[in-house]
């Protein structure tokens, strides 16, 4: 049997970074097991990449103003790319409580830290993305430090760096049970064999509910499907484009490859693990999609390059970040509704600081703690796409 002094479950972009950062706390005998045979195949493999600090909240606002910075400095110091574009966010506001909700969302992102947003007129949002409708629009916010990663590479980078510090990645390994005594917990049963540990880290991703079920934990965070759709190669759309949200319909697209990756958020999506694409939301997306970019309608799209992936969301659409007080070593990673390739850094590091040192000074941890659900504390984030 090991005896690791971490185990993490979930070799997602979530648990890689918590390992690579516990290898930077000096914490190096660490074990990600992961029941794929390769990583990536959860949420951050569907993922689209998007990194942005236009949040509504400070906390979110916190968490990418450490992932962002990190992003771009990610090859110099981990030694792999992460794909990181500063090709920024842009919020195309159509209604005047669109505006005012991003004057009040920009008033805390400047007095978060962040310094590269910037609140348009309608004429600077036609100069951003000239290829949009724009007779209804009235403003918008425009970050030029946000943009978009390679979730698989930046994973890739955090998985790598920690396993040349030692941590070990034991694939093809499903954790089925979780062992506690009255201090706490003691580890874990696998279809390959059992490991002990004082430590264990849930970084399951949409599978966290069902894991933290195992330890007796009833963990609020449901799966959603998420469904994005790219074109064929498409040059009606700058490949410098930044990410651009309509926000009168949620509909949303930037460019990848040769073409764009459109996307909409179905308000008639219902929770559930279901990783099928339905041919039905094209008809969805290119209908909300024409209408704010006009253009789209010559572009060609194939179902078959389509993809459906899991969204893991909790009530108030903030990670639970930390430790379970009721259950001494059990920590949580999970429920970033959305942000979860964003906020990787962040929560490694915080993960690893909880986990050494029993505080953080990068967020205040206490506003997304589990507990928070139990004494009705919610600290809900609005702006999730
Ligand atoms: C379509 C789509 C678009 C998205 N767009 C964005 C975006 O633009 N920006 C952004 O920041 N986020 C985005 N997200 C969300 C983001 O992808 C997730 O929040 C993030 O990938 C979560 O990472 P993770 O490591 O926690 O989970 P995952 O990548 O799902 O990893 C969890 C891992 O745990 C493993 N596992 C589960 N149960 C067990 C078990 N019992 N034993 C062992 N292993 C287990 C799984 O196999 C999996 O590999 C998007 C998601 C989707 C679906």
């Amino acid at each position: 049997m090991q005896s690791p002094d971490v185990i993490i479950i979930g070799g997602g972009i979530v648990g890689s970074s918590i390992a690579y950062h516990l290898t930077e706390a000096g914490c190096t005998n660490v074990v990600i097991l992961e029941r794929e045979s390769h990583q990536g195949k959860g949420s951050t493999g569907k993922s689209m990449g998007g990194v942005r600090a236009q949040f509504s909240t400070s906390e979110s606002i916190k968490m990418s103003l450490y992932s962002i910075p990190f992003f771009d400095r990610f090859e110099e110091v981990l030694g792999h790319p992460s794909g990181y574009r500063a090709q920024g966010y842009l919020f195309v506001a159509t209604k005047q409580k669109h505006l005012d909700y991003l004057c009040q969302n920009y008033q805390r992102q400047v007095a978060a830290g962040l310094k590269t947003v910037r609140l348009l007129k309608a004429d600077d949002v036609a100069h951003i993305a000239p290829e949009i409708r724009n007779d209804d629009v009235l403003g918008g916010s425009f970050c030029s430090t946000d943009g978009f990663v390679d979730p698989h590479m930046a994973m890739t980078g955090f998985a790598l760096k920690a396993a040349e510090r030692g941590v070990q990645i034991i694939r093809d390994t499903e954790v089925t049970a979780i062992h506690s005594d009255a201090r706490g917990v003691t580890g874990v049963d696998t279809n390959n064999g059992t490991f002990s540990s004082r430590c264990i880290v849930n970084a399951a991703g949409a599978w966290a509910g069902n894991l933290a079920g195992l330890a007796g934990v009833d963990l609020p965070v449901e799966p959603l499907r998420r469904m994005l759709v790219p074109t064929e190669p498409f040059d009606k759309v700058a490949h410098t484009s930044p990410m651009v949200v309509d926000m009168s319909t949620g509909f949303h697209y930037r460019p990848e490859g040769r073409g764009i990756l459109l996307a909409w958020n179905d308000p008639e999506e219902t929770p559930g693990f279901k990783l099928n694409f339905d041919r039905g939301f094209i008809e969805k997306v290119l209908t909300r999609g024409v209408d704010r970019l006009p253009c789209l309608d010559e572009a060609e799209v194939n179902p078959k390059r389509a993809w459906a992936g899991l969204y893991e969301m909790t009530p108030d659409h903030h990670p639970v970040l930390g430790e379970v007080k009721s259950l001494p070593g059990f920590f949580l990673a999970n429920g970033f509704s959305g942000h979860g390739v964003m906020h990787s850094p962040a929560t490694g590091r915080v993960l690893a600081d909880l986990i050494t040192t029993g505080r953080t000074d990068l967020i205040d941890a206490g506003l997304l703690s589990f507990e928070r659900f139990a004494s009705g504390n919610l600290l809900h984030e609005t702006a999730v796409l």
